[in-house]
């Protein structure tokens, strides 16, 4: 309030009689702080219940083994984890070849120059990360493995800009024919859904999956920020999947990475800064070391712990609604999109649906409004109209324009009805 002298103070109102005045409330003598932050507010002795409650909810749904996997609750977010991945899944390709290197010229035997040079020249000959960019979200992923470990070991498999007209644009997954993979990557990354473009995976690439002699096959990684929990994914397929909870697990604040354990002691340590040093590898920050945040049961440094706790909430209500895991909420994710696709497609003097069909995303649907010829007036007046109707956050990203509607696990079935009704309604005024 603006300062006011005592004169000018305005009158405060006659008390009201003693007899009916409400009895005083009984209180600490402790003032409560004018902010306490949620997360302050869960007593330490509770945050390793929560974390581990939401791990065992997660492995349930999700279908994996908690035995062969670790839950990593991360900071950073899902760009935080561009970096994380590519640190950690090199730092084990370098330690694997360190353990072979020892091997090859007989443990303890060998001096440090000679391990040294070996390993120089497996890096200099063999170190590659391959990155299949199909969106936004994976060429920013590959760009920051560029940035950080240097362009020289990292690999471009497929480029989805090149099959479109102008070589700009994405809306296609690349034949798996044409995917130029490394022998050997220290690992393969994709985005599974891409939040953007509108580009989702229809299935786990054929070329990825693990041989079936059982003699292993690739390193998987896969970003699933946007389509995690709605649908079911063959977990033992990926070395490590990770995401943003903000979409269908819960609030912004946290990512969960989902690690094979055998990329943990007491099977594989990561290599010292030392050697890194040696090496002129990148040493990672300790807070994106699995190895650390896992020994630490996601505790090492202040975890936002509220963020975890509602996480685990939203995972409670799906255990409840879907007892038998994930394919139920499959079902509804599959109608919903069915819903939304199908309006457009009913309309195509009106619509032009953004990505090609084999590989339109269940969770973000980008069209472009084409109705009359103008499309920046006719997709103004879309999303004049639609949020006049409570249909909300239709407006592509900034990077590509157009609409783009988010199918996220909390848009209910109803929610998809009424977008579907005002497409169609839309096309026919
Ligand atoms: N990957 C995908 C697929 C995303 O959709 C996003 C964000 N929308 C990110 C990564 C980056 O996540 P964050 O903003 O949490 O860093």
């Amino acid at each position: 309030p603006a300062r006011t002298s005592p004169t000018s103070a305005p009158a405060l109102p006659p008390s009201p009689p003693t007899s009916s005045r409400p009895p005083p409330r009984r209180c600490s003598t402790t003032r409560a702080p004018a902010w306490v932050s949620p997360s302050t507010l869960i007593a330490p002795s509770l945050r390793p219940r929560i974390i581990n409650e939401a791990k065992a909810d997660l492995a349930t749904y999700l279908d994996f083994s908690p035995e062969q996997y670790e839950v990593l609750f991360m900071q950073g977010g899902g760009t935080g984890e561009f970096a994380a991945s590519m640190y950690n899944l090199v730092g084990a390709w370098v330690s694997r070849q360190h353990a072979a290197v020892q091997k090859e010229l007989g443990e303890g035997a060998a001096d440090e120059a000679a391990v040294l040079a070996a390993l120089r020249q497996r890096i200099e000959s063999g170190l590659k990360v391959d990155y299949i960019v199909t969106g936004s979200w994976s060429l920013k992923a590959y760009q920051e493995a560029q940035r950080l470990l240097g362009p020289e070991y990292v690999n471009l498999v497929c480029d989805a800009r090149t099959l479109s007209d102008d070589g700009k644009k994405f809306g296609k997954i690349p034949d798996e024919s044409t995917w130029k993979l490394s022998k050997d990557a220290a690992y393969v990354y994709f985005c599974d859904n891409e939040t953007v473009d509108g580009v989702e995976f229809p299935s786990f690439p054929k070329i990825l999956e693990p041989k079936e002699d059982g003699t292993g096959g690739p390193i998987v990684v896969a970003d699933m920020s946007s389509n995690i929990l709605s649908r079911r994914i063959p977990v033992s397929n990926y070395s490590l999947l990770f995401f943003g909870a903000q979409k269908n697990l819960g609030s912004t604040g946290i990512a969960v990475a989902i690690l094979k354990k055998t990329f943990l002691p007491p099977t594989l340590s990561q290599p010292s800064p030392a050697l890194l040093r040696k090496l002129a590898l990148p040493i990672p920050p300790i807070v994106l070391q699995y190895e650390i945040i896992a020994k630490n049961n996601s505790l090492y440094n202040t975890l936002s712990i509220f963020d975890v706790y509602i996480a685990g909430q939203v995972l409670k209500k799906l255990l409840a609604t879907y007892p038998n895991g994930v394919d139920g909420q499959q079902a509804v994710a599959e109608k919903k999109a069915e819903l939304i696709y199908a309006a457009l497609e009913a309309h195509p003097e009106a619509y032009k649906i953004v990505p090609d069909k084999s590989a339109r995303s269940k969770m973000n649907i980008c069209f472009r409004v084409i109705k009359g010829g103008n499309v920046d007036e006719a997709e103004k007046a879309f999303l004049k109209e639609s949020t006049a109707l409570n249909l909300t956050g239709l407006k592509g990203h900034r990077s590509v324009g157009g609409i783009r509607a988010s199918n996220y696990n909390s848009i209910p079935l109803e929610g998809a009805e009424k977008l579907a009704k005002f497409i169609d309604e839309f096309a026919r005024a």
